[in-house]
């Protein structure tokens, strides 16, 4: 989910700067995230979403809540990728123990 601005926002124009996506633009005076261009900061350099870490604001810029299905289909993605990476674990110790066994079957023969 994006971030988004709400109308506590003050217009102060500090985050449009930081944003490392460019997500944030003027739209009709007022300032709004395109939730296309938003990735929550994932990926950047900032450890932290930059415009809820600058705005001087309590609430300008906020992460839009999750309905049911988003939810769902965000826990069942990390769930996904959980398992994902626990096929992977296995893969790479088979591939290992196989590695070693053959090395050892080898040095026999
Ligand atoms: S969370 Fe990051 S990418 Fe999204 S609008 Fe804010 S600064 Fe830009
Ligand atoms: S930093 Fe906060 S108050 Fe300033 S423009 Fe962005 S959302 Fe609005």
């Amino acid at each position: 989910m994006a971030y988004k601005i709400t109308s506590k926002c003050i217009s102060c124009d500090l985050c449009i700067d930081v944003c490392p996506t460019g997500a944030i633009k003027t739209v009709e005076g007022k300032r709004w995230i395109d939730p296309n261009l938003c990735t929550n900061c994932v990926g950047s350099v900032y450890t932290v979403p930059q415009c809820k870490a600058g705005c001087p604001t309590c609430d300008g810029c906020v992460k839009e809540s999750l309905d049911y299905w988003e939810s769902w289909f965000s826990t069942y993605d990390k769930l996904i990728t959980k398992l994902t990476k626990k096929e992977d674990y296995w893969e790479r110790w088979f591939g290992t123990y196989s590695q070693t066994f053959q090395q050892k079957l080898n040095a026999h023969s």
